[in-house]
């Protein structure tokens, strides 16, 4: 921290040009990675931009229930008058506590078959509150290389250690426990089960027989991208793989398959009450409007109902990796997030804007999202596409 600020100084005297807005912008721009806004419509699965109308391969709505409109007019001609609120006005601690985050989380842990389930305003909240509250400087994180942003984020805000383990590789995990699961009170093991820009599946299981060697270890995995897509019921890798109870933190969010805005966890009644007492973005933050969490329980209470648009989405997305291989890519995907590698990013961003063209919105991820180097175009499928549009895409890739 010390050296942070010293270094600072040195800057400032060498007149700050390193340093200045201005001059990360260019250099933003020189590295075809500075980014802007999007001017965009929406109509259901489409996008329109300058006129131009493109099939939307872009968002996160992998069961095109944010897109389905007899759902939605379904919610709201039932919508009790009690749950009709823009505002919560509170956090929940105070008076914020409406009765449809109860029924929320009664219903998350019904469907889990966990002892608590509690919710938070997004996944962000939740990733960059649960982990500062749950360690401390006796806590190891053990953190996979490619977890999302706002878990890095929440490792950040906390006082832990912590190392990053080279991207599922499990024997490397091994033995980072066997050397220091008795240097720290508490070793975290902090994993996503589907990653966000790869597509590949985590093995739970494995992980999780990792963990029980220990009896100072914990598993913390964010199902961000697997709740409503994967499994029997849509509850995620977790529920795939059958370890559902043996995840000491299962988390996940509401804004992508499931259609709303939200985060939850899944967990023991200790740690729920725990989280409560001590998690600063849920204490120090207003709750989601009661209307929001009304929807996300009206579309979590139909979730095992859509099994049909999960076997859909596995479908296309096993069509899409197929087209990539024959093609020549290299293909590491395992789910609907299918990433088609390019490498630099003003090659990405020309592929982009020809698949665009060709009427697929697609967009090229660049550092810092990815690593320097990897830069590609993102299909992540929505099982509102039709057999038609899932051809058309498959000709289209050169
Ligand atoms: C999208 C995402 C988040 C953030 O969730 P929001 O509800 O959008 O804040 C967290 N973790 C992962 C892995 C994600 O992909």
């Amino acid at each position: 921290m010390l050296q942070n600020r010293e270094h600072e100084k040195v800057d400032k005297k060498g007149n700050g040009k390193s340093n200045s807005f201005e001059w990360t912008i260019e250099q933003l721009k020189r590295q075809d990675n500075y980014r802007v806004l999007p001017l965009i419509d929406h109509q259901d699965k489409w996008i329109k931009q300058d006129g131009h109308c493109m099939l939307n391969l872009s968002s996160n709505d992998y069961l095109g229930l944010a897109s389905d409109i007899s759902l939605r007019n379904r919610f709201m001609c039932n919508l009790p008058e009690r749950d009709f609120l823009f505002s919560s006005s509170s956090s929940r601690l105070l008076t914020g506590n409406y009765p449809a985050y109860t029924e929320l989380e009664q219903l998350l842990s019904e469907l889990f078959g966990t002892e608590k389930a509690l919710t938070f305003s997004s996944g962000y909240h939740m990733n960059v509150g649960i982990l500062p509250a749950v360690s401390d400087v006796n806590t190891l994180i053990l953190a996979d290389k490619l977890v999302h942003a706002s878990l890095i984020d929440g490792i950040r805000l906390s006082t832990a250690h912590c190392i990053r383990y080279r991207h599922q590789d499990y024997k490397q995990l091994e033995s980072l426990l066997a050397k220091y699961h008795t240097a720290f009170a508490r070793i975290i093991i902090v994993t996503e089960s589907i990653f966000s820009m790869d597509g590949d599946v985590t093995s739970l299981n494995r992980l999780v027989a990792l963990k029980n060697i220990y009896s100072n270890v914990m598993l913390y995995v964010d199902e961000a991208h697997g709740i409503g897509v994967r499994g029997k019921n849509g509850l995620g890798i977790a529920e795939e793989q059958g370890c559902l109870h043996d995840i000491d933190f299962l988390c996940g969010t509401f804004g992508k398959a499931i259609a709303s805005m939200g985060a939850y966890v899944v967990c023991r009644k200790t740690l729920y009450e725990y989280l409560i007492n001590r998690m600063r973005t849920f204490i120090f933050s207003t709750a989601l409007p009661p209307i929001v969490v009304a929807w996300t329980k009206f579309v979590l209470s139909q979730l095992d109902t859509w099994e049909d648009r999960r076997k859909w989405l596995s479908e296309m997305s096993d069509r899409l990796r197929q087209t990539l291989r024959e093609k020549g890519y290299a293909v590491t995907s395992e789910s609907h997030i299918v990433p088609l590698i390019i490498g630099a990013s003003d090659n990405a961003i020309l592929k982009a804007s020809e698949l665009q063209h060709n009427g697929f919105y697609v967009l090229p991820v660049r550092p810092p999202t990815v690593p320097e180097g990897t830069s590609r175009l993102r299909f992540s499928l929505s099982a509102a596409l039709t057999e038609t549009e899932i051809t058309y895409l498959c000709n289209a890739i050169r």
